[in-house]
């Protein structure tokens, strides 16, 4: 299949990028890794008349620590999401959920800004990035702003970025001592989108009682959900099996995963419910190993 035609210009700065975007209106487009844009422009479901290509804007596809965050450069490829070493030190969740998108070839090129402004309903980071607290900054020549991952995804393919914004970061609050995070999910086979996936994170005190958990899933709706529910029956609690199971049933209530050929709605939810199950186990362990 063929994409319709277009214009095509390599931006060399952000300031470039915004201003081809603002002159361009509803019709202008960021490419970056092109693993999402270019099957949809083949498949002709959607015809910008500009493509505005960033792979070649300096400096946004760094990785940085500070105090209290860690920030990621919105042209960051998955691969490097599962190589960098300090993804893998702060947040090692990010790697092990990056490593279940897709293939080697597409994780080469698929960049973190992409995942989340195509804001597809099945894609992995948008759910751990959810459960992480993280938020988004965005530019347009109209200036800056913040959009926490909560507000970013709207529902399948729909963010609230506007067509005139970039993504230029992400970025990553440090987890709190004592906090272990698993991200789980099940395919048919390795590297398809995910018949249901979650993230848990969980912070234990010294005790071994849990303080705080955040719980997302993936496939159970429209976008990437929180299961508020779920993780206040575990605040307080040991996490015995009982309470995690109690809790992964309760994350699934009210989900409405959509039937695919893979799967009923039913059959989805289920496999939603295990994917808690096995992130919250996960979770607690790497917790009680960071207390050792
Ligand atoms: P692009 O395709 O370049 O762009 C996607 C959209 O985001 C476009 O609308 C573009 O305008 C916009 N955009 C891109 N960057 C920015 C930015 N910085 N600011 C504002 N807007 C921006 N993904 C998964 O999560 N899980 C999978 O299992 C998975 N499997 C895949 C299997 C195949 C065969 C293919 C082809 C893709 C798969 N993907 C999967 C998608 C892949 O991860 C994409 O890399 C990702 O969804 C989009 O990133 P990108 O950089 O390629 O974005």
């Amino acid at each position: 299949m063929k994409p319709p035609p277009f214009d095509y210009v390599v931006a060399n700065s952000v300031e470039h990028a915004l201003r081809l975007l603002a002159d361009g209106g509803d019709d202008a487009k960021i490419i970056a890794g092109g693993q999402s844009l270019v099957p949809l422009l083949n498949f002709r479901m959607a015809r910008p008349a500009l493509l505005v290509d960033i792979n070649r804007v300096p400096g946004l596809a760094n990785i940085k620590k500070s105090a209290g965050h860690v920030t990621i450069g919105a042209l960051t490829r998955h691969a490097k999401l599962q190589a960098s070493k300090t993804i893998g030190r702060h947040i090692p969740v990010l790697s092990e959920a990056a490593g279940w998108i897709a293939h080697p070839q597409i994780r080469n090129r698929g960049t973190i800004g992409g995942s989340l402004a195509h804001a597809d309903a099945a894609a992995e980071l948008p759910v751990v990035l959810l459960a992480l607290g993280a938020c988004v900054k965005v530019r347009s020549i109209r200036g800056e702003r913040k959009i926490p991952i909560k507000d970013l995804l709207v529902s399948h393919f729909v963010s609230s970025i506007l067509p005139d914004e970039i993504i230029v970061e992400v970025e990553v609050p440090a987890l709190p001592a004592g906090t272990g995070a698993a991200f789980d999910e099940f395919a048919r086979r390795h590297g398809d989108y995910a018949i249901g996936g979650a993230t848990s994170i969980v912070t234990l005190d010294d005790g071994g009682h849990c303080i705080d958990t955040r719980i997302t899933v993936l496939g159970g709706g429209s976008t990437a959900i929180r299961c508020q529910e779920a993780e206040d029956m575990l605040i307080g609690s040991s996490l015995r099996s009982r309470d995690i199971t109690a809790a992964a049933s309760a994350a699934v209530q009210g989900l409405e995963p959509v039937p695919t050929q893979h799967g009923s709605g039913v059959y989805r939810r289920e496999v939603i419910r295990t994917m808690v199950e096995r992130t919250l186990l996960l979770a607690q362990h790497r917790a009680q190993k960071t207390r050792e």
